[in-house]
């Protein structure tokens, strides 16, 4: 906690670190409440640094320091000087030397679940970004590489379990006590960051697997006892990532043994610690009864991209933390590829576009815009953020567009030959993309710079006569904080004219030729593109495959957009034709402007994908969802009252669900479940689709479909049935709605995953008074403040789920979230930040609801002892 105004940490300061760290030898006393460290360090000064016969400064917090030795010799407390987040020795040799330090912390006090904690009775490390320094003290930065040897003592009984980095070397007991020991060696130099622990009385499943060059690597899942048999997908998952790494990016496991541990508390996901992956539970426990649909998919992903940072983050790590982008926007683009390739690559697209939208388009649009390689920070745990993550992915994605696939993959070969074991920058990962490929990514390297949305508008026009098409492109970035001058992107857009027929014509670009790939690359602010042999009037569709994360201003007549719904060959743009005009008529609705006709003629050409035998379930259930209402209020981009928003959407799906009765009801009919449950993905989206039907269904003719939703409730046999169910009657406020919560929780009160949906669930609930009964349920025994699971659930589940409530008008959401943001802070800052960017879009409200928010942020500030987390965030909404 920090009472002066903590200040940022600009990427124009990096500096190579003075000293380096060639090994580490950690020796851990294990202790709940008094864990003793002995870390032996062997160094050098760095011949990169500039500054000869630095102090050596060690970084170090809410740890105390016992003892200090420097080569062989005691130190003491006049040689060296202690503050509240360093260590300093003032004079050491310039030439190699070692450092033994001994200090003391307290895993069981530590809520703020950073360092070593006690999670379900079992320690448990989070290192990244900076809580090696809770562990010893030490030069916490990622591009200090390092070999680890770890060895960790405890109690034999209740701690039998004694798990770390890389490989097990040895272990035993401790003659004439109850204490036994395990040593674990990591042959692979690494940064801090990527440093584990796990030690407890855990369950465990073991598997085998082969690698490529006929390596065995012994796979293990650890879980608290009991859990041992939801596993099993989680292992799979696992065994599928490690075989497609090899099989897409030539890419082996190079250890021994892969670790993953589940434990109950946790402040993200997961985490990649060399060779021992430390997730969330949620993200690793799964069998049909507790798991839905939703959840095999995360799990299946998330396995995979903390698997593939093996490679893209921990052999080749970040040089600084204004890297991160590099290890994560690479990693989750390498999970998309491989959830694409098992699954539905279209499908997938559509889902991630979602996300996107729901996420990082709203940061970028507001306070808290910041370029996916940002230039300052505060506190860096505020910025794991969907621009880092998602965005970085897109520009991944843009640059495979850009060079192909062959170039793409000789790219990163490249990438992997020339940094493996360094840490890395951005401008060297992208380097190799221009090397492989022969292609100037200078103007490029802009998206990692720059922040905001760019925004396009295409004007397209037919000139019969000469059958030429000519299209105009302008693009366009509105000013983000900090950043007031945009520079033009390069902007790779995929493209086609789709001619009457449905068919895509040939693209016979002026001064070009036919194009080989159907793509056109968008460089100067305005450009105009012409196609030549053009036979008859085409419909224009742009940013096929959504090959760039930009907003598309299309002038497309209604006719033509009902078109490319309907005919559209690029499924992403068949839905986003969707999309649009399900975003049109919330708009109308709205206004008041509303026309029947339109809405009949959107409802008609639904009725045609639905009926259509050769459209999948999981596109259809995507077709059947208009734009969510954080896209309804960006759009509208000003003076915006969620509640009239609320009720035009609604007013809309109500209207569909009518014109659509038949077809809804034929969906129900053929979707029930055949046999026992299977999370393949044709079992996946034929629920998916049953699901989106019976949203719409409650929505069109409530009697029915709050029977045939409970009806669904008390017959599931899975827990996809239940919670799809479930979530269609939490949107109206009904008796029925309350019965089947109680239901709900009486039904799985021992479960602890299904008391965090059934908290999320009621986050959801539609109607007044929702911040009334989220306060309330604070208080509620299953709650706890000091898990992660439980307040994103409810909390954070309310800001993101319930807009509405949220933004209420007489404030009550705010205050709630508030008053909740202010008593997390003092347990885990972390947590309270990610709550805090809830307030982020407030700027796009109407005046009440803008005062309301200012005047809970306001109090937020005002708080005395706020953590750096919380300030940054809330600083930067409140002053925007
Ligand atoms: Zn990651």
């Amino acid at each position: 906690m920090k009472t002066e105004t903590p200040q940022p940490i600009h990427l124009t300061d990096y500096r190579p670190v003075p000293y380096l760290i060639d090994s580490v030898d950690l020796d851990f006393q294990l202790h709940p409440d008094a864990t003793q460290v002995r870390a032996r360090l062997s160094l050098r000064p760095n011949p990169a640094s500039t500054t000869n016969n630095a102090p050596l400064v060690l970084d170090g917090e809410k740890i105390v320091l016992q003892s200090l030795v420097l080569d062989g010799a005691l130190l003491q407390p006049s040689q060296y000087r202690v503050g509240e987040q360093s260590l300093t020795i003032a004079n050491v040799p310039a030439a190699p030397f070692t450092l033994e330090i001994v200090t003391t912390c307290n895993p069981a006090a530590n809520t703020e679940l950073s360092g070593l904690y006690v999670s379900g009775g079992v320690f448990c490390t989070q290192c990244e970004a900076e809580g090696f320094r809770r562990i010893t003290y030490f030069l916490d930065r990622p591009d200090v590489m390092a070999r680890y040897t770890v060895r960790m003592e405890a109690e034999r009984a209740s701690v039998p379990v004694l798990l770390s980095n890389g490989n097990p070397r040895e272990d035993g007991l401790i003659g004439g006590t109850t204490r036994h020991y395990a040593v674990w060696d990591d042959p692979f130099p690494k940064p801090s960051y990527l440093f584990a622990l796990v030690a407890g009385d855990l369950g465990a499943v073991h598997d085998t697997f082969t690698t490529m060059s006929g390596r065995d690597v012994s796979l293990g899942i650890y879980v608290l006892k009991g859990n041992e048999d939801r596993c099993a997908w989680a292992m799979e998952s696992l065994k599928e990532s490690m075989r497609w790494d090899e099989r897409r990016f030539g890419r082996e496991y190079d250890l021994d043994v892969f670790n993953i541990v589940a434990v109950p508390d946790f402040n993200m996901g997961a985490m990649e610690n060399k060779g021992l992956n430390v997730f969330n539970d949620k993200y690793i426990l799964a069998n049909p009864e507790t798991a839905t649909d939703a959840d095999y998919v995360n799990i299946e992903a998330i396995i995979a991209h903390e698997y593939f940072h093996n490679w893209t983050g921990n052999r080749i790590t970040c040089r600084d933390w204004f890297q991160l982008c590099l290890k994560e926007g690479l990693t989750v683009f390498r999970d998309q590829e491989f959830t694409s390739d098992l699954r539905s690559r279209a499908v997938k697209r559509i889902s991630d576009v979602k996300t996107l939208r729901a996420r990082q388009f709203p940061e970028d649009n507001g306070p808290l815009a910041h370029p996916p390689r940002p230039s300052a920070y505060i506190e860096i745990n505020n910025f794991y953020t969907p621009t880092v993550y998602e965005k970085g992915a897109e520009i991944c994605r843009m640059m495979l567009t850009l060079i192909g696939e062959q170039a793409f993959r000789k790219a990163m070969d490249l990438y992997f030959a020339r940094h493996d074991g360094e840490a890395a920058s951005v401008e060297q990962f992208v380097a190799c993309m221009s090397d492989a490929s022969g292609r100037d990514l200078s103007q490029f390297f802009t998206w990692y710079t720059q922040a905001g949305t760019p925004s396009v508008t295409a004007e397209g026009h037919y000139d019969a006569a000469s059958k030429q098409y000519t299209l105009t492109l302008e693009q366009q970035v509105k000013p983000t904080p900090g950043q007031e001058q945009k520079q033009p992107l390069h902007i790779p857009l995929g493209i086609g004219l789709v001619g009457p027929d449905g068919a895509d014509m040939p693209l016979d670009l002026d001064g070009v030729g036919t194009l080989n790939t159907p793509l056109i690359e968008l460089r100067d602010q305005r450009q105009t593109f012409r196609f030549n042999n053009v036979a008859k009037r085409p419909v224009l569709s742009l940013n096929r495959g959504f090959s760039a994360p930009v907003k598309m201003e299309a002038t497309l007549a209604m006719a033509d957009e009902l078109f490319l719904m309907g005919h559209d060959s690029d499924s992403f743009n068949r839905w986003e034709a969707g999309q649009r005009l399900g975003r049109k008529l919330v708009l109308d609705a709205y206004r008041g402007t509303a026309a029947e006709a339109d809405v009949a003629a959107y409802a008609a050409a639904l009725k045609k994908i639905i009926d259509d035998p050769a459209v999948d379930d999981a596109f259809k259930a995507l077709m059947l969802v208009l734009p969510s209402e954080g896209e309804i209020a960006a759009a509208l981009g000003a003076e915006v009252d969620t509640d009239k928003v609320h009720g035009a959407r609604d007013g809309l799906r109500t209207a569909l669900a009518a014109h659509l009765d038949g077809e809804l009801g034929a969906i129900w009919q053929r979707t029930g479940e055949p046999g026992p449950y299977r999370p393949d993905p044709a079992s996946t989206a034929r629920r998916g689709l049953r699901q989106a039907a019976l949203a719409l269904m409650v929505m069109g003719n409530a009697k029915r479909g709050i029977a045939l939703a409970l009806a669904e409730f008390e017959a599931a046999h899975n827990m996809s049935a239940e919670m799809g169910a479930l979530a269609a009657l939490m949107q109206v406020d009904c008796p029925e709605r309350e019965t089947a919560l109680d239901r709900f929780h009486a039904r799985h009160a021992h479960e602890h995953l299904l008391i965090d949906k059934w908290l999320m669930l009621n986050a959801q609930a539609q109607g007044p008074n929702a911040a009334a009964r989220i306060e309330a349920l604070t208080r509620h025994p299953d709650f706890r403040w000091t898990t992660p699971n439980k307040v994103y659930a409810l909390l954070s589940g309310f800001v993101g789920g319930n807009p509405a409530g949220f933004n209420a008008e007489d404030g009550s959401g705010y205050r709630v979230i508030a008053d909740a943001i202010i008593r997390l802070d003092a347990i885990n800052p972390q947590v309270a930040s990610r709550l805090a960017t809830g307030f982020r879009s407030c700027k796009l409200l109407n005046s009440s609801r803008k005062s309301a928010a200012q005047a809970e942020l306001a109090r937020i500030l005002a708080e005395p002892s706020l953590s750096r987390d919380v300030f940054e965030i809330v600083s930067k909404i409140a002053g925007s």
